[in-house]
């Protein structure tokens, strides 16, 4: 009798994951078998406060307040899970997780949780009788490594070239329920964007990390190299994320659109209040939405991205556009109608990011502030007397900027808890010197990598 007779040969436990997406916009968490999953429901599994200091160039910023102490837990939101199954690789195993608030271990939401940070933000908004819609747009570079000939912008061809991943990566979408709108080529070599359907509230961040994190596993089966970083190369066209937000009362109806408003693109005057909050904090925000070194070589004039804060209509280059809408078809206007924040990036984390945003905005709705900086130009092209006359400011030029400016707004400052303002700090600073020596193209490719 041969050794091994009547041994069973294995096959792979599936897994299922509960992750965090953390301050730096990178999702980690531990795997159970999927089969356990009662186990974890209700205490999740364990976590490090001090996992929230890690840079993206994976060294924990020791001036964090946690240091080697404490333990937390990663409590799964079971309404959050993702499941896709067999993609282009069959021998992939599935990617199975589910979105985690961070609790201390008594179950007290932790301090320092993006995701808490969101969800307590969308609370506020309830309560003034407001909800949130938002959908994320993601542009990325999407490298095949077949060694293709470089494709014209928008061009069929560069559609033909991307659509084995694109067909793969709206599968996966789908079954991940996220959604999927759009895949399409853009202005870059090998840059494509993938849209989603707007949803509501917290939802709208999980699907954005989604939309990342499933882009990035469709790339891995198919051995292609993706980056979402906002540039990734010298002469690289810069990749974007662009939020769009709508407010509805607790009825559902639209907020942001009234035809009869005086100013003329039909923005309501809750609408105005809060794009005015927005802009008086934008130079404060892109400490969080375009919160790396890179992130500033995309926020530049001419770039179709973010370079003054100021509200334009149907203009590339405001860093808040009030977006185009379609009568075509006798479609009513009023649900179309949304605002696009542009000064954001894929090395933000979308939970931190939207609930920021949405702090600027409430302030502005609770002070009334009155809505300047509106141009139906680029704002670079105005003079420097017609941008200060229309209350135009130009965003930071760099990090360190974005979060003097964020250190200086102690409006904004009282909404964040101090323990993740601390860590946030000490993570970006510490970033800051470990790529201060690089050149622009050095930063290119190093954040190309990262993210
Ligand atoms: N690539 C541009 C950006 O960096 C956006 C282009 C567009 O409007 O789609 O945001
Ligand atoms: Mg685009």
């Amino acid at each position: 009798m041969s050794r091994g007779q009547g041994i069973e040969a294995l096959t792979p436990v599936a897994m299922t994951s509960i992750v965090t997406t953390d301050l730096i916009g990178v999702t980690r968490g531990r795997s159970f078998p999927s089969d356990e999953l009662e186990r974890y429901k209700v205490g999740g599994c364990g976590w490090v406060p001090a996992n929230s200091a890690l840079t993206p160039q994976d060294l924990i910023a020791e001036d964090n307040p946690w240091g080697a102490y404490g333990d937390l837990r990663l409590i799964p939101d079971l309404d959050s899970r993702v499941s896709v199954g067999a993609g282009p690789d069959a021998s992939a195993a599935p990617l199975d997780f589910i979105h985690a608030d961070i609790c201390e271990t008594d179950g007290t939401p932790w301090v320092a949780c993006p995701r808490t940070l969101l969800r307590k933000e969308i609370e506020r908004y309830r309560e003034l009788g407001i909800q949130i819609t938002a959908a994320f747009e993601h542009e990325f570079n999407l490298d095949t490594g077949t060694g293709q000939r470089e494709h014209l912008a928008f061009s069929l061809e560069a559609q033909r070239q991307g659509a084995a991943f694109g067909g793969w990566l709206l599968a996966a979408l789908r079954a991940a329920g996220a959604e999927p709108e759009m895949f399409l080529p853009e202005y870059g070599k090998q840059q494509y964007e993938i849209t989603c359907r707007p949803t509501q509230g917290l939802a709208a961040a999980d699907r954005a990390v989604n939309v990342r994190e499933i882009t990035r596993e469709i790339a891995r089966q198919l051995g292609h190299r993706v980056s979402f970083a906002p540039k990734t190369a010298d002469d690289a066209v810069c990749n974007g994320v662009h939020l769009h937000l709508s407010l509805q009362n607790l009825d559902g109806e639209p907020l942001l659109y009234d035809p009869h408003a005086v100013s003329g693109d039909d923005l309501s005057s809750l609408g105005q209040h809060w794009a005015a909050g927005v802009l008086r904090h934008l130079p404060a925000l892109c400490a969080f939405t375009a919160p790396t070194p890179i992130s500033y070589q995309r926020l530049q004039p001419h770039h179709w991205s973010a370079s003054y804060a100021c509200l334009g209509l149907r203009n590339r280059e405001a860093s808040l556009r009030i977006c185009p809408t379609l009568s075509l078809g006798g479609k009513p206007v009023a649900p179309q109608y949304n605002l696009e924040f542009r000064a954001l990036d894929a090395t933000a984390s979308p939970h931190l990011a939207m609930a920021v945003i949405l702090m600027a905005g409430r302030l502005g709705l609770e002070q009334q502030r009155v809505l300047n900086a509106v141009t139906d130009k680029a704002p670079s092209d105005l003079s420097a007397e017609q941008r200060l006359a229309s209350g135009i400011v130009p965003l930071p030029g760099s990090l360190p900027q974005a979060l003097e400016c964020l250190r200086g707004n102690t409006e904004l400052l009282q909404f964040l808890p101090q323990d993740l303002l601390a860590t946030y700090f000490a993570v970006k600073q510490k970033e800051v010197s470990l790529t201060e020596h690089l050149t622009a193209a050095q930063l290119c490719e190093h954040y190309g990598h990262l993210y």
